[in-house]
């Protein structure tokens, strides 16, 4: 097979500057090509085939190039590349773990916890994660218009308790940079909010992402800006990453990452502590670690509770305390996530 070896290996694409929506635009969608350009045998296409059927490859190049070829077990492909075990339906495992269709007051708008909304900025991510607890998300009914932001703007508005919009989605950085100024612009025309927060995997996984329209946005705003970022694996932070994450301090944005724990990705004291490390490097703190949740369709992701705590207990004695994430679990209808 020394063909399938030249060929694997992605040296593809020629590093000439191409946008991040071109770069998204032209990401990877079905299983085939993902398969040939990482040198994966034909053993792995069925299970791709499968997987695709039930939530859409997506992965654009400055991820792919990160992935080891060759190499069914690199955690980066893990977290891309369906497989068969896709299908499985899981007692337990379910659409909607979260039970989130009980907390949207209004189009686009969670108020879950105290003193802070969930917006979703955009239904769109730039990445398709198998994991994701959001891939049976009935995403077309929350990409609200701008006239349906008046809606969720009024909203914050009238409740004073509110001090921190978190944009999410989807991803939010897959809206436009107008759309993102806008949205913050009218944000912080309201008073009693202090933070803008942003929960988003682009800059991970289009590190071009962090370009001079998003800076000009969230540089001007008169609102603190944090960004939680969502890395799982040390792997994910080439020096574009870095440099995207120094571009985004630069402009005063506190960064923060979250993880979910997943088989075969992090599931050890060593990956979590390399991945800690990694993240501060970066100019990046952990901030949560979260145990996965039971969505329909990712069980061969989970760890049990107690193997959880174990490895986070052992994580102690090789971080200091401000490189610890914080492992939690969302449980619906509590006030917080909840810390194991
Ligand atoms: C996770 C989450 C938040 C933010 O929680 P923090 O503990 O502040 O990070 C807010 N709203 C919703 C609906 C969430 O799921
Ligand atoms: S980027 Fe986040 S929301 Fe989008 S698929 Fe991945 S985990 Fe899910």
């Amino acid at each position: 097979m020394q063909e399938n070896i030249i060929i694997a290996g992605h040296p593809a694409p020629a590093q000439v500057s191409t946008s991040w929506q071109q770069q998204l635009s032209q990401a990877i969608r079905d299983p085939d090509t993902l398969c040939q350009r990482l040198g994966l045998g034909a053993q792995w296409l069925p299970g791709a085939q499968a997987g695709h059927r039930l939530f859409d490859i997506c992965v654009p190049d400055a991820y792919l190039t990160r992935i080891k070829p060759n190499d069914p077990n690199d955690p980066l492909l893990r977290q891309v590349l369906p497989i068969g075990d896709e299908t499985l339906a899981s007692p337990g495992y379910v659409t909607d773990p979260l039970e989130e269709a009980d907390h949207r007051p209004i189009k686009g708008l969670i108020h879950k916890y105290a003193n802070r909304v969930l917006l979703i900025a955009s239904p769109a991510c730039a990445i398709n994660c198998r994991y994701c607890f959001r891939r049976h998300f009935p995403y077309s009914e929350h990409s609200p218009s701008r006239a349906q932001w008046q809606e969720a703007l009024a909203y914050i508005r009238q409740d004073t308790s509110i001090h921190e919009a978190i944009l999410s989605g989807g991803d939010p950085l897959a809206a436009s940079d107008r759309q993102l100024a806008w949205l913050t612009e009218q944000l912080a025309s309201i008073p009693h909010l202090k933070r803008l927060r942003i929960h988003t995997r682009l800059p991970v996984v289009i590190p071009d992402r962090v370009d001079d329209a998003l800076l000009a946005w969230l540089s001007a705003t008169r609102l603190q800006t944090v960004m939680v970022l969502h890395i799982n694996h040390a792997n994910e932070i080439d020096q574009t990453v870095v440099d995207a994450c120094t571009r985004l301090k630069q402009k005063g944005v506190t960064l923060l990452n979250q993880s979910v724990l997943l088989k075969g990705v992090n599931d050890s004291v060593p990956t979590l502590a390399a991945l800690s490390e990694r993240l501060f490097e970066a100019g990046i703190l952990p901030y949560y670690l979260h145990v996965f949740d039971p969505v329909q369709g990712a069980a061969h992701f989970d760890i049990p509770d107690a193997e959880a705590k174990a490895l986070v207990t052992q994580l102690l004695e090789h971080l200091p305390g401000f490189l610890m994430p914080r492992l939690v679990r969302e449980i619906p209808g509590k006030a917080s996530k909840t810390p194991l």
